[in-house]
C-alpha cells in the first residue's frame, strides 16, 4: 500500500477588475456576468475536477483510466482558465482604459514592425476574422528574436500556455459575443478594438524585455 498523499494546487477564480458593465457599450453587462460567472468559473471547476482524478490516479484509487483523456481535459480546463484570466486584465472601459493606440516599447515595435498602427491594425484584424469556430486569436512576444507574433488558438489547445509572453488576445468563441452581436462576429471583433487595454499590453511586453 502506497503511503504517498499528492498535494496537488487548485486553481482560483480571480475577481473581475471592473464591474460587468465596464466595457459597455461595446461588451454587453448580460455578457460579462454569464461569461465570467459561468463560462471563467466552469474552466476553474473544470481544471480542478482534473486535478482532483489525477490524484486519485496517483493514489491508485482510479484503476482503469485513460492517461490521453484526462490529460487533454486538464489542457482544455486549465488553459481555459489561464487564458481568460489574461483576458479580463487585457480590456478595459473605453475612453479611460481601453481602446485608442498603444504608446512606449508596444507602440515604438508596432511602429518598427508594421510601419504603424493602422497597418498592424489591419493585419491583426484579418487575423481575427481568419479564425473558424472556436478559439483564441493572441499576439506574444518572441524574446529571441524581438519581435510580436500571431497566432491563433482553435478552442483552449496549445502547448506552453503558461510561460507564453501574450501581449494582447482575443476570446472568439460563441459565448464571448453572441447575445449581443449573433452571428455577426466580425462586429464583436471590430468592437474590441474599442476596449483593448493597452497599458496591460505594455506591461505585459514588459515583462520580457
Ligand atoms: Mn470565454
Amino acid at each position: 500500500m502506497s503511503t504517498f498523499k499528492p498535494e496537488l494546487k487548485k486553481y482560483e477564480l480571480p475577481p473581475l477588475p471592473y464591474n460587468y458593465d465596464a466595457l459597455e457599450p461595446y461588451i454587453s453587462k448580460d455578457i460579462m456576468d454569464l461569461h465570467y460567472n459561468v463560462h471563467h468559473k466552469g474552466y476553474v471547476n473544470g481544471a480542478n475536477a482534473a486535478i482532483d482524478k489525477i490524484e486519485k490516479i496517483f493514489k491508485g484509487e482510479v484503476k482503469d483510466h485513460d492517461w490521453a483523456g484526462v490529460v487533454r481535459n486538464f489542457v482544455f480546463n486549465s488553459n481555459g482558465a489561464r487564458l481568460h484570466n489574461v483576458f479580463w486584465q487585457n480590456l478595459g472601459s473605453p475612453g479611460s482604459k481601453g481602446g485608442g493606440k498603444p504608446g512606449g516599447k508596444l507602440g515604438d515595435l508596432i511602429d518598427k514592425q508594421f510601419g504603424g498602427f493602422d497597418k498592424f491594425k489591419q493585419v491583426y484584424t484579418d487575423v481575427m476574422r481568419s479564425l473558424t469556430g472556436s478559439g483564441w486569436t493572441i499576439m506574444y512576444y518572441e524574446k529571441d528574436l524581438g519581435r510580436l507574433v500571431f497566432t491563433t488558438v482553435e478552442n483552449h489547445f496549445i502547448n506552453h500556455i503558461v510561460d507564453l509572453p501574450i501581449v494582447i488576445l482575443l476570446d472568439q468563441w460563441e459565448h464571448a459575443y453572441y447575445l449581443q452581436y449573433k452571428t455577426n462576429r466580425n462586429a464583436y471583433i471590430d468592437a474590441w478594438w474599442n476596449v483593448v487595454n493597452w497599458d496591460d499590453a505594455e506591461k505585459r511586453l514588459q515583462k520580457h524585455l
